[in-house]
């Protein structure tokens, strides 16, 4: 289908300085976790983006000295010639397909404690750390801050000559050059210090030495926040900020404007909607000539249009809807707006790099396996036979394993025991916040739709006798899990109904059915996510009075690797529900629920007439098991495949089972050596001798 007329506009170059970029699509830096440690697995994801469309493709923050460094969370880097020769490897890519590439430079100052490098982070002052580490950093002095500025031009050299088309000057996120311009933070009594005049002089000679060094060849961009600190959502406190984008405005080439409030900007669907930053750049574009991007986890083309039209912005910056749909330009680009796989705001993404590995998505199952696995977002191996699939249960896993086995031609039949498709994606999604979680379900049941070697059989819960009497030539058992009743104590799944009594006690899916449980309710969260959460939310907005407890040190611990937790905890407390942190609960007798503190070991009672546990899960594996036994456990007997895949196999998050899935389909007939099933991004030291390494 040709691109409707109407998103022309999109599709215009846009001259940045001296390099032009092909469309208004924009790939702003986005960690991967990824960066120096695994450079070819990283040069095949960013390709994969400029195939996609997307106009200008960056790498992540490059760090330009060993006293920036950001070890567990893996960074690039432009530390010397191994470094150039490392992101040449995504350059070359990018450019095979049209796309310009950026590096964004980074010294993170308060933000860095250096505890791979050991070397003294530098920042305008001696501050404490400000990500918790016991450590402080040296306050700069003029011939540090010489220093810095050499780092930095040398940095933009080797972005040069590693082949980026625009490089940053990276003036945020609370990292050093942004502590500069901050009125609160420096005091410093020198020309860098005090009035606007002097904070913005850093950021002054660092355009200027950016554009002296590689201004001929290479754009300069800056990333700057738009208002001075964080607020209320949506009703930004510009400070001096306009003054000061003033002063600078016609100093870069390209503007990247973010703001104060991270967890609004990387805002989660639960509490932040499309296009969050448009209130806070309402003096942006008309302060300045030069091209201005954001972002704002766009993904309708519709808002995108508005916001150019609307003079808001010149480029569309993306690094989630870039993650969940790489192909999401040429998707508009060829009239395929029902395809386009939308982000669903769950920031997993984002939780690689916390964690220190590589990214991976809810949505799009390949990425970050472009290189190792070889997999892409829109192609795959045609079916390698004639052969049949039954796949049984219709949540992530079976849905994303009908969807990628229907892709590649196999003649796939997808039963789902209820009517709705979509298993715990479109239970959770009814949920309050949760609405954006159901583009797992409807980027796949739209997808399915037009599949003719696809059968879609609802209210059909199958038995292993079903089962048999299909005769598939494969079976996927993604029948998903079930939330337990117990808790696991570190050993064993243990009851804490206190004995002869019959307590209240609820899970998640009996909520989620619709039952309402008896006030006061505790919500013991054992689980750690976002769902003990929402479930108390869920209940607060019912009416009930509800309490939410967890051993942990924090409400929604894990939920801290994909930055909502703060938001979550703020969120709990405002709405009234009490909030009580490491302590388990080891009774329950249907009045009082005792609950134990995890250090003093001190017993907490408190009054409640139910409790909900959001603990663990049991696979619903029992057709799997049933159908083993009919062989005596020996799999290969079976008339056909058995494989179980998702929750099924192994409770964890929905993006686990849309991969599980996605691996299933890619697998099916697929000569995969088991032992050595993927490729592993490591640095290799050669041959080795008989002495030792050569
Ligand atoms: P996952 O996250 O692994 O995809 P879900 O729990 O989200 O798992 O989805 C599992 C789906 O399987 C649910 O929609 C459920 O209704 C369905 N299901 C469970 N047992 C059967 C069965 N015997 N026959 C058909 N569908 C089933
Ligand atoms: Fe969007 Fe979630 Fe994918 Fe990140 S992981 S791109 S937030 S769907």
């Amino acid at each position: 289908m040709p691109r409707d007329s109407r998103y022309d506009i999109l599709f215009e170059p846009v001259q940045i300085g001296p390099v032009t970029a092909p469309n208004r699509f924009y790939q702003v830096p986005h960690c991967t976790g990824m960066g120096w440690l695994r450079p070819r697995m990283l040069a095949g994801m960013r390709e994969v983006k400029a195939e996609g469309g997307w106009g200008v493709v960056c790498t992540e923050y490059n760090s330009i000295h060993p006293s920036s460094d950001d070890l567990p969370h893996p960074s690039a880097s432009l530390w010397d010639d191994s470094d150039i020769r490392a992101h040449r490897l995504m350059t070359d890519k990018v450019h095979a397909h049209g796309a310009l590439a950026g590096a964004e430079l980074w010294y993170g100052g308060i933000r860095t404690s250096n505890t791979m490098t050991r070397e003294v982070a530098m920042d305008l002052d001696s501050f404490p750390n400000s990500v918790g580490n016991p450590f402080q950093t040296r306050a700069m002095d003029k011939t540090d801050i010489k220093t810095f500025r050499h780092w930095h031009k040398r940095a933009a050299l080797r972005a040069r000559d590693a082949g980026f088309d625009i490089v940053y000057v990276y003036a945020t996120h609370g990292y050093l050059i942004s502590n500069f311009l901050n009125p609160r933070m420096n005091t410093r009594g020198d020309e860098y210090g005090g009035s606007m005049e002097n904070r913005t002089r850093l950021v002054r000679e660092l355009i200027e030495e950016t554009k002296e060094a590689v201004g001929d060849r290479c754009a300069v961009a800056v990333r700057f926040s738009a208002d001075e600190k964080i607020g209320q959502d949506g009703v930004p406190i510009h400070g001096e900020r306009r003054d000061m984008f003033e002063m600078l405005a016609e100093m870069p080439d390209l503007w990247d404007i973010n703001i104060a409030d991270y967890s609004l900007e990387m805002g989660v669907s639960r509490f932040v909607k499309e296009a969050p930053l448009e209130p806070y750049m309402d003096f942006v574009k008309s302060a300045t000539s030069k091209p201005v991007v954001t972002v704002g986890r766009f993904t309708s083309p519709d808002t995108m249009l508005s916001q150019v039209k609307r003079g808001i912005v010149d480029f569309i910056g993306a690094a989630r809807p870039s993650i969940a749909d790489p192909f999401l330009p040429k998707k508009i680009n060829e009239g395929r707006i029902d395809s386009i796989r939308e982000c669903i705001g769950c920031n997993v993404c984002y939780s690689g790099d916390s964690i220190g590995v590589p990214i991976r998505c809810t949505q799009n199952p390949t990425m970050g396996e472009e290189w190792r696995k070889g997999w892409h977002p829109e192609k795959i191996d045609p079916k390698g036979s004639d052969s049949s699939v039954l796949i049984v249960g219709a949540g992530p896993a079976g849905l994303e394993a009908a969807r990628a086995l229907g892709e590649r031609g196999y003649q796939v039949t997808l039963a789902e025991a209820s009517r709705d498709l979509g298993g715990r994606v479109t239970r959770e999604c009814a949920l309050p916040g949760m609405s954006e979680y159901a583009r797992v379900r409807n980027y796949r049941e739209q997808e399915l739709q037009e599949m003719t070697n696809v059968e879609i059989y609802r209210e059909s819960a199958l038995t292993a006798e079903d089962v048999m009497a299909f005769e598939a030539d494969h079976v996927a058992i993604a029948t998903g899990a079930t939330w337990r009743k117990e808790r696991f104590n570190g050993e064993a799944y243990v009851s804490i109904a206190v004995p002869s009594s019959a307590p209240e006690i609820l899970t998640p899916d009996d909520i989620v059915a619709g039952v309402t449980p008896t006030g006061p309710v505790l919500v013991y969260d054992e689980d750690g996510y976002y769902l003990g959460g929402v479930i108390a939310e869920h209940l607060h907005l019912k009416g009930l009075d509800v309490a939410i407890a967890t051993p942990a040190d924090n409400i929604s611990d894990w939920a801290g690797k994909t930055s909502e937790r703060w938001r979550v905890r703020t969120h709990l407390m405002k709405l009234g529900i009490e909030t009580i942190v490491s302590h388990s609960l080891q009774s329950y007798d249907g009045n009082s629920a005792t609950l134990v503190c995890e250090y003093s070991g001190r017993e907490k009672p408190i009054a409640v007439g139910s409790v909900v546990m959001v603990t663990q899960r049991s696979p619903n594996d029992a057709l799997y098991q049933e159908l083993l036994a009919t062989v005596d456990g020996q799999v290969e007997e079976l008339p056909f495949t058995l494989k179980r895949i998702g929750d099924c196999e192994a409770p964890a998050i929905i993006a686990a089972a849309t991969y599980a899935g996605h691996k299933y389909a890619r697998e099916l007939d697929a000569a995969i050596d088991p032992d050595e099933p993927l490729k592993h991004d490591r640095v290799d030291v050669g041959e080795t001798t008989a002495t030792g390494v050569a």
